[in-house]
């Protein structure tokens, strides 16, 4: 069975536009440099803005501006109306990407990625989480797929998905084991796994002989290759032998751009509570 993730965060965000329509959000995404994917990211949450009647401030900066420049910048932004802020990755190596996520305040920090936030995840506490795992949790919620007492296998540990999922799956009483580039004999971990979710960027990386039968399989991956999307899953041979999937396109990506849509509204509640 295919998990729509499409369908699922229309529902969401059609729920959320009643809610949000006359609140005059804004959210703030600031990008260095003119990556190509990044400016398609940031399309994605220009639509997103203009469905849900927010405001959307694009600060785009060129490629050799100083953190300082981008410092103050936020520090304005934490201090004016601006509901929610987010820097869209990847940005330049002059530029500490860890130290600007910091300096936004941890109420308007819409990705989850500051501290303050990492930490609440980790000791179970309430806080953003990140809007790829939220989506997650959310889409297998919708579809009643349980999580207590499954092995679950995350393959990748970046601090954007890999960590904020594995820590999310922990809470709701999973099994977690995570891969990495460094596991030795990927394939011995995933087929113990009745859950997958993987995150690489690699495309096909998990092929048909890799999983268990009717396992659950939530591709995150995408690769650009030829004009065309690939996900870290080889679906095609993949899709009979698990029992429920994520396609890519219109899987988790969808559910990600959602989980945004209900943090910005968090941001809002909490700053709301001040
Ligand atoms: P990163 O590059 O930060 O992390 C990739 C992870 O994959 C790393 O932990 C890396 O291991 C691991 N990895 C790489 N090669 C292998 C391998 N051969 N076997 C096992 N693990 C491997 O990527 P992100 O986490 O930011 O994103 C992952 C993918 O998800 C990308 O394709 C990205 O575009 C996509 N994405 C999709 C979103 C969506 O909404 N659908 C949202 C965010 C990301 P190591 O740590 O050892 O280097």
């Amino acid at each position: 069975m295919i998990l729509d993730g499409k369908k699922i965060s229309e529902e969401i965000l059609s729920d959320l536009k009643e809610k949000i329509n006359k609140l005059n959000l804004t959210l703030a995404v600031i990008q260095i440099g003119d990556n190509q994917s990044s400016n398609v990211y940031i399309n994605q949450k220009k639509k997103l803005c203009n469905k849900l009647n927010i405001d959307f401030n694009h600060q785009k900066f060129p490629l050799d501006i100083s953190e300082k420049e981008v410092l103050d910048l936020i520090d304005s932004l934490n201090k004016d109306k601006t509901t929610g802020i987010l820097l869209q990755l990847p940005i330049p190596n002059q530029i500490n990407a860890e130290k600007l996520q910091n300096r936004i305040n941890y109420k308007k920090d819409v990705d989850g990625l500051n501290d303050v936030n990492k930490c609440n995840l980790i000791n179970n506490k309430p806080g953003i989480v990140p809007c790829t795992a939220k989506g997650i949790i959310t889409l297998l919620n919708k579809y009643d797929i349980e999580i207590a007492g499954k092995n679950v296998v995350v393959v990748g540990r970046s601090n954007l998905v890999g960590k904020p999922i594995s820590n999310l799956l922990l809470k709701k009483d999973a099994t977690v084991t995570v891969c990495h580039s460094k596991t030795k004999d990927l394939a011995k971990f995933t087929l113990e796994a009745d859950i997958l979710i993987a995150a690489t960027g690699i495309k096909h990386l998990i092929t048909s002989s890799m999983i268990r039968k009717d396992a659950v399989i939530i591709d995150v991956g995408i690769s650009k290759i030829d004009g065309k999307l690939y996900g870290d899953v080889d679906f095609e041979n993949v899709k009979n032998k698990s029992s429920y999937i994520t396609p890519v396109p219109g899987g988790v990506g969808p559910m990600t751009i959602a989980s945004l849509a209900e943090n910005l509204y968090e941001a809002y509640i909490l700053q709301k509570e001040e």
